[in-house]
Formats: structure tokens, C-alpha cells, sequence
């Protein structure tokens, strides 16, 4: 603790105001029950931001549980409490009864309901109070408190912030710490994009002086892998990756047929799609991976400021940052690839560099 005082104190965002820390230290003290939710598919950031929550509330002595709407990928299973979970798509009633006996619901790194599944329906019939705290665009989710923050790189960067402005920070202890820095390490891809601010850094340096190892956090979550993984990724693109150079874009498309022919499992083909990023001339990459016959399952990235999100919101019922987005198509993933190649020319105009076709 002393070794953290040395360390500047980094500046609330103006998304967190006083009189919303005092609502939310007022909710916390008349809770006991707490169940903490993130999205589909969680990602480090959601699985960070919740786990970090929950070791929080429970110093506090509150009764925690969190619950996600189905399995996060094997390579976060080793933050501190995720064996603990309860997942939605394998234990639907005990995640609906912890719902409704919940006093208090934190909904963490998700901007709608929509994007948590059959899990919505349970918060909604819960009677709890609600809080959401979140850093993505479009905002639409009803509740007693809502901290919401598109300009923070991470849901995790912006609980930290909540946690220092409520008081709560001298319970952050080594294995909260070791959640949040992955969420943030995470959602910046190893703080590779959106991560220029220099308070980013100062919650790291006072995050390590709660005992994290962030060179085998990086190694945990990035960097371990199965081998039938890397091979699908190198298959996926040496294979199956075109490039459109004239709309300055790449496309990846993984049929079933070869994610169980090489033996995918969830989590398999996280961060795939940032690859093409990095051919000169490409601005943009779509990765289109058919979950189910009649389902395709769309992601998105982009460098500069050309908007994915605008895509995935435009053509495949989804959103995100300007940067990352995804979406949902339903139908073959023939059918998709024709979406994609008729959409592509529209958006032209929005390259940084013109196409010299
Ligand atoms: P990923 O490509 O890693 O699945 O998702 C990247 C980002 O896109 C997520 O952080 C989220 O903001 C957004 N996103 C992904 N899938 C969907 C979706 O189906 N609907 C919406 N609204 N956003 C999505
Ligand atoms: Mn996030």
C-alpha cells in the first residue's frame, strides 16, 4: 500500500461524477446479494471487469455471483475466480434463480441487452436495482445507475476508476488486480491501439504494486495455445484469406465443416482477424466464421478511421468501436461472403488511401 502512495494518482473521467459514487456506495450498503453479468462470448475485458468486481464486493462481505451467458474461451479460465462462475447456456435455472434473488445487478462491459442472450430476460424479470458500467458506443441500457464511457479503452480501465472515486481501491488486492490488468491489456491488444493515455499507465503501476505478474498474464492469455489452434490460424491464413486490395480490405471465412475438421474450440480464433491488419495497403478485415448452418458469426477491424462499426451496424445487426465491431448474419456463410463483397464498394469513400481502380 505505501509503495502504491508513491505513485500519482490518475485523474477521474468526467463520466464518473461524485453524486453518482455516492448513489452507488448508498445501493452497495443496503445490498447483500450481488450478481455481476457480462456479455456473450466474454473476452478479457468482460471476464476481467466482472471477476475484479466480484473480488471487490466480497471483501466487502457481500454475497457475490457472477454469471455470463455461456463458457469464456479456455484461455481465461486462469483469472482468479473463474472457475466459479455460473454459466448461463449449461446451468440455465441456477442462472435465472440467482437472478431473481439478486438484490443488486451489475451489468459489465455491454451497452444492451440484446448482446447478453437469454440472459437479458432473467435481469429483466429480476426485481434487483441495477448498475451498468460500460465503454461502448450506442448506449441503450435502462437502470438505476449507468456509467457509461466510449472513450475508455477498457470497461476494466474505467472500474478502476470507479473503484478509486467510490473509495474502494484499497481493496483491490492481487487477484482483483490481476483482472483488471487483463481486461485492459486485452481490449488494447497488449496496449498496441487505444491506449496513448497516460493514466492507462499510472493504474498499471498501481496495479503492480498489488503483487500482479503481468509477464504471465501476457503469457496466459495471449500467448498459450493449443497446437490444433495455430493451425487453424495458419489455415485460416494461408487458405482462406482473400484480399480485396481495391477496397483495401481482407476477408477470412472458416466454414463448420473445417472448424470440426480441425478441431475448433471457442476461443480458437480470438484476435484472427487483427492479422490481415498488418499487410501494407490493407485498412480494413472481416473474418466470417459459420457457427451453425444458418449462422455466421461476423468480426471486424480497422485501422485509422475507417468505421467497422458502421458495417457491422449497417448490414449485419451489431456495432462496437470504430475499430473493432461484430455482428450476426443469419443465413449460409455463401450468402454472407455475397453480402460482403456487394457492401465493400459503398464504403469506399471512407478509405484513408482512395483505391486506384
Ligand atoms: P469480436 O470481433 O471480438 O467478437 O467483437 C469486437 C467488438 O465488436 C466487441 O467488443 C463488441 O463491441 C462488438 N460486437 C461484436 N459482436 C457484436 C454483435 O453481435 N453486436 C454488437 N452490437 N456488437 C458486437
Ligand atoms: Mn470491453
Amino acid at each position: 500500500m505505501n509503495e502504491t502512495l508513491n505513485i500519482p494518482v490518475p485523474a477521474t473521467p468526467r463520466s464518473i461524477t461524485q453524486s453518482a459514487m455516492r448513489k452507488l456506495r448508498r445501493m452497495l450498503d443496503s445490498v447483500r446479494r450481488v450478481s455481476i453479468v457480462c456479455h456473450m462470448s466474454p473476452d478479457g475485458d468482460a471476464l476481467g471487469s466482472s471477476l475484479a468486481l466480484a473480488h471487490v464486493l466480497t471483501a466487502m462481505g457481500k454475497s457475490v455471483r457472477v454469471v455470463t451467458p455461456d463458457m469464456p474461451p479456455r484461455n481465461l479460465m486462469f483469472l482468479p475466480g473463474a472457475s466459479s462462475i455460473i454459466i448461463t447456456s449449461q446451468i440455465p435455472d441456477v442462472a435465472e434463480r440467482t437472478l431473481a434473488q439478486a438484490e443488486l445487478v451489475f451489468c459489465l462491459d455491454f451497452n444492451d441487452l440484446r448482446r447478453i442472450d437469454r440472459l437479458g430476460r432473467y435481469v429483466e424479470a429480476s426485481s434487483a436495482r441495477r448498475i451498468t458500467i460500460d465503454h461502448h458506443l450506442d448506449f441503450n441500457m435502462p437502470g438505476d445507475l449507468a456509467i457509461s464511457d466510449p472513450s475508455s479503452s477498457s470497461t476494466c480501465a474505467l472500474l478502476y476508476h470507479v473503484l478509486a472515486a467510490a473509495g474502494l481501491e484499497e481493496l483491490i488486492d492481487t487477484d482483483a488486480a490481476t483482472c483488471l490488468y487483463t481486461g485492459m491489456m486485452t481490449d488494447t491488444g497488449n496496449f498496441s491501439y487505444n491506449s496513448n493515455s497516460p493514466d492507462l499507465y499510472l493504474i498499471i503501476a498501481r496495479l503492480l504494486t498489488r503483487g500482479i505478474d503481468k509477464d504471465e498474464i501476457y503469457r496466459r492469455a495471449w500467448n498459450e495455445s493449443t497446437e490444433s489452434r495455430i493451425r487453424l490460424c495458419g489455415y485460416a491464413l494461408s487458405e482462406k484469406m482473400a484480399l480485396h486490395r481495391n477496397h483495401r480490405a481482407a476477408v477470412i471465412t472458416l466454414s463448420l465443416d473445417e472448424l470440426k475438421e480441425r478441431g475448433y474450440s471457442r476461443g480458437d480464433t480470438e484476435s484472427l482477424v487483427n492479422q490481415p491488419l498488418a499487410i501494407l495497403g490493407i485498412e480494413y478485415s472481416i473474418f466470417l466464421r459459420e457457427d451453425r448452418t444458418d449462422f455466421v458469426k461476423v468480426s471486424m477491424r480497422s485501422v485509422g478511421s475507417f468505421p467497422v462499426n458502421r458495417l457491422c451496424a449497417e448490414h449485419f445487426g451489431g456495432g462496437g468501436h470504430l475499430n473493432a465491431a461484430g455482428g450476426e448474419f443469419h443465413g449460409s456463410l455463401t450468402d454472407c461472403m455475397a453480402v460482403v463483397e456487394s457492401i465493400m464498394p459503398q464504403y469506399d469513400s471512407l478509405l484513408a488511401t482512395q483505391p486506384d481502380n
